[in-house]
């Protein structure tokens, strides 16, 4: 089968491609099209051999029922037993939108479309492309999400040609979607109603007009051996092709955990795929970084939620670590699809981190223009078994300056630069419980204990290392002390190497 595609414009409906597409339903075809959550893919919700053609193209068990997509509430009637006034308020509230409410359905539904259910899902879009074309079809569009099953679902026509292309009849290109989740579930066939899958529509919002609300256990995995209410729900979804691991705890904790783990996969020559935010994506260092959008906004984050999977695939990375966000308002569906795409797959940051011990090594210098930089980037240019954060500081600095020409020239003779380095001045709160503190001599490694209070891991270099040898003072001597430092230096960082790795 040719796959038509037709672009569309939502502020600028081209009517004769709605009614070719129109056509197509009422024949029976399928015909992908855009709605504020998803891409839906359609066919006529009251012809069965319509439904069955529904299952076979997206690879779906036919015990998972469809939605059913309305434009005016004066449909309703015909489709559902009753319609109960709690529903009424609802669909007054926030139709149209993304909310699908569960009814009891009339005999006009056939039980293709319900999977074998005396219940029928139905909801009003907002999307005008969506309303126009089901009006064209005859008033009543059944639509699942337009992948093929257990994909991610399809923010672009894009993803609808990537999973469905010669499947299908037609997909309308409408852009990308404005909210990227797909719709809640609420079932009003019993009492209090409830929600069966979270969406945009949250929670708190439906309480606003509903006594109470109540949640389907299975959601948040509390009840493991009782299926969901929603059929669909019980099947691994949204999945990447790459096996997703979402790394718990607040987003500081899961960076270091994650880098952690990026450096442990890129020393054995693996690529690991991370899911990070604005905020965070900066701070990793290894591995096919992605930013999912802003912590500042989760619609940021639900827009861009399945397009972000999709790209890994394009990436070939086999194992994806995402952080994990606030699964409070519209923060309960990201978890919610994001636990569904992990299989569940969770693992604790804070275990994680715990297991090393250093994460963070601060060199002390005087001035932090000579021997402090020198170590650390000797250091970061060892082979080191786990990833470090590897700063250095300064006691005494008024303001930026870069290292010293001296010192900048016997690294370079070594093939190391610290030419774009600008020295910072030391700062106690930098240091955490992770944090090793390596002092170029006794002084600097007492005056910070004793003004600072800081007690616990920190040493001069040769103390950690176990050596005699000090470190010389370099400053306004000739280059060929400046040499010998180097060497010094070098020695000891080789043999800090050495114990690090052995951590
Ligand atoms: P999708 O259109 O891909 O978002 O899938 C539709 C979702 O709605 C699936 O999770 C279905 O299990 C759920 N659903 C549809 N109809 C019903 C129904 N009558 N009762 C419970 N869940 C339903
Ligand atoms: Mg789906």
């Amino acid at each position: 089968m040719k796959t038509i595609i037709r672009t569309i414009d939502q502020n600028n409906i081209e009517k004769a491609a709605i009614q070719e597409a129109g056509r197509i339903l009422q024949e029976g075809g399928l015909v992908a099209f855009p709605t504020e959550t998803v891409y839906g893919l359609g066919a006529d919700a009251l012809n069965e051999e319509a439904a069955v053609k529904t299952y076979e193209a997206k690879g779906r068990p036919s015990d998972n029922p469809l939605i059913v997509h309305i434009a005016e509430f004066s449909a309703l009637p015909k489709i559902v037993e009753e319609i109960p006034p709690l529903a009424e308020a609802l669909a007054e509230h926030f139709w149209p939108g993304p909310l699908t409410m569960i009814f009891k359905k009339r005999a006009v539904v056939p039980y293709g479309t319900t999977g074998g259910l005396d219940t029928v899902a139905v909801r009003m879009p907002e999307n005008l492309i969506a309303r126009e074309l089901i009006l064209a079809a005859g008033g009543y569009i059944s639509a699942p999400s337009a992948n093929v099953s257990g994909r991610p679902s399809p923010t672009t026509a894009e993803h609808v040609y990537t999973d469905l292309n010669g499947r299908i009849s037609m997909i309308l290109d409408g852009g990308s979607v404005e909210i990227g989740l797909e719709s809640t579930i609420l079932d009003m066939t019993v009492t209090p109603p409830m929600i069966l899958r979270p969406g945009a529509i949250t929670r708190e919002m439906l309480a606003t007009v509903l006594p109470y609300v109540a949640v389907d256990p299975s959601i948040h995995g509390e009840d493991r051996d009782t299926a969901p209410k929603a059929p669909g729900m019980k099947y691994r979804h949204y999945a990447p092709k790459a096996e997703l691991i979402i790394v718990d705890g607040p987003a500081k904790l899961a960076v270091k955990a994650i880098r952690q783990i990026a450096y442990e996969h890129v020393s054995k020559g693996e690529v690991p795929g991370i899911i990070g935010t604005t905020e965070t994506v900066g701070r990793y260092t290894h591995g096919i970084i992605k930013s999912i959008g802003t912590r500042n906004s989760e619609k940021s984050i639900a827009r861009n939620l399945y397009a972000i999977l999709r790209a890994f695939d394009e990436e070939g990375v086999s194992v994806i670590y995402s952080e994990s966000f606030a699964a409070e308002g519209m923060g309960d569906a990201i978890m919610n699809r994001l636990e569904k795409a992990a299989g569940h797959h969770r693992v604790s940051a804070e275990e994680i981190v715990r297991m090393q011990k250093y994460h963070q090594i601060m060199f002390l210098s005087e001035s932090d223009t000579s021997r402090g930089p020198m170590a650390a980037e000797i250091l970061r240019n060892q082979t080191l078994n786990r990833e470090y954060d590897i700063i250095s500081r300064g006691l005494i600095v008024l303001f930026p300056e870069p290292v010293n020409q001296k010192a900048e020239a016997i690294m370079a003779s070594h093939k190391l630069s610290m030419a774009s380095y600008q020295s910072k001045m030391f700062d106690p709160d930098e240091i955490e419980a992770d944090t090793l503190v390596l002092a170029m001599n006794m002084s600097q490694k007492q005056k910070v204990m004793s003004e600072c209070g800081i007690e616990e891991n920190i040493y001069t270099l040769s103390e950690f290392v176990q050596e005699e040898e000090q470190i010389g003072h370099p400053i306004g001597q000739p280059l060929s002390e400046y040499g010998k430092c180097f060497e010094t230096i070098e020695r000891l960082i080789k043999k800090l190497t050495q114990k690090l790795n052995e951590l």
